[in-house]
């Protein structure tokens, strides 16, 4: 058994021929500087693209498997080096159940059960070509076709105030939308942690997942989960998440809530924070609900249960003082951000970097830096005295 980092939310901004996939993620983020990121930058050991749907994604991936860059594992994924790709999807749902939109993640284990979805999907929205489309079909019918192709089911960012289940404040329990039993998982997003999120009784029995959303290179891992499992694939991935034969998650690296998006609630014009239900600045009344009052509104419990660790863990992007010629440095040094955050020693990473920004890293791998808060769109800040 080996220990594994993985993160399975990742955008492609355009492929290979420069089609626009994901409009609003980065330019160059493409199959190829997504594989390059993850895997020497970043140090992960699997990714999910979840715009595999994309007919010229299937093609550019049917491409890289054809020139013998990357081969098809028996167990599902796309193996290419050190670094498992898995086939994700993510679909904007809005049926009469759940009154607004909901994104929801899919994978499937292989490119001809993609291609096969992905045909199912054409006489279901209105542009295939495009990342986390809307599908004019109730979401358990798509939950049942997912598990008809031995697919898995997680609702996405299940708390961010737009395009999430819970976020929207309209919803009050997984079961108004979906089959319970269908669903595999729940991603947490950047602004939730697993403590706050087993505040609902019915989350509890359900393995909670932490992904960077990355619309660009850099934005890749900045959640990721460490899984143990035989080899990253989609079969071991999929034990994991069901905690048999000794796989399972070991534990959750996320932003600390704090630093998300969404965390405060803040007044939608003047963007202070509002504690109540008006804006002590401006008087506004119109007002962007942070996770954390979400969270407060939708409790049903005080039991917590047995969990992988949640890590607050601090991306080296958001650290003080590192800017890209520290971070060169580092990298030539300890080959990868894994490395960096988890594996070299306080001593190791002074031999490289001043003693002050060591001191960083290691207080951000602990959960233990001071930050200002983040909400109403805007990330939360590290703040850098002690
Ligand atoms: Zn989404
Ligand atoms: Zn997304």
């Amino acid at each position: 058994m080996i220990d594994c980092y993985a993160d399975f939310h990742i955008h492609i901004g355009r492929t290979s021929s420069y089609k626009p996939v994901k409009i609003t993620a980065s330019d160059s983020l493409t199959l190829s500087s997504i594989l390059d990121e993850a895997s020497n930058r970043k140090g992960l050991d699997m990714i999910g693209i979840i715009d595999c749907h994309v007919p010229e994604v299937i093609a550019d991936l049917e491409n890289e498997v054809r020139v013998g860059n990357g081969y098809e594992l028996d167990d599902g994924g796309i193996r290419f080096g050190d670094l498992t790709l898995i086939l994700g999807s993510e679909i904007e749902i809005y049926d009469e159940n759940c009154k607004g939109p909901i994104h929801v993640l899919v994978y499937l284990p292989d490119l001809i059960t993609m291609k096969h979805f992905s045909e199912w999907l054409i006489g279901r929205m209105t542009n295939i070509h495009l990342s986390s489309q809307r599908i004019y079909e109730d979401a358990q019918t798509l939950q049942r076709k997912v598990k008809e192709l031995g697919g898995l089911f997680i609702p996405a960012h299940i708390f961010t105030p737009f395009k999430s289940l819970f976020g929207r404040g309209v919803s009050y329990s997984l079961k108004e939308v979906f089959d319970i039993s269908l669903i595999d998982a729940v991603e947490l997003g950047l602004s939730s942690n697993t403590m706050m999120a087993d505040e609902i009784a019915e989350l509890h029995a359900l393995p909670f997942l932490t992904n960077s959303d990355a619309h660009s290179t850099p934005k890749i891992a900045r959640e990721y989960q460490q899984l143990k499992v035989k080899t990253p694939s989609f079969q071991e991935w999929k034990k994991a998440l069901m905690n048999v034969d000794e796989r399972h998650i070991v534990r959750n690296y996320g932003l600390d809530p704090e630093l998300g998006k969404y965390f405060e609630t803040v007044c939608a014009k003047c963007e202070t924070s509002v504690h109540g239900r008006e804006c002590q600045t401006c008087k506004g009344t119109k007002l962007i609900k942070g996770v954390s009052n979400r969270i407060k509104e939708l409790r049903s419990t005080t039991t917590k249960p047995m969990r992988p660790e949640y890590i607050h863990h601090v991306p080296l992007e958001y650290i003080p003082g590192i800017g890209p010629k520290t971070l060169s440095r580092l990298l030539d040094h300890f080959g990868n951000e894994m490395n960096i955050l988890h594996r070299a020693k306080e001593k190791e990473l002074a031999t490289v970097v001043s003693s002050k920004i060591a001191r960083l890293i290691n207080l951000a791998r602990n959960g233990e830096l001071t930050i200002e808060k983040g909400g109403g769109g805007k990330y939360g800040k590290v703040r850098t005295e002690e």
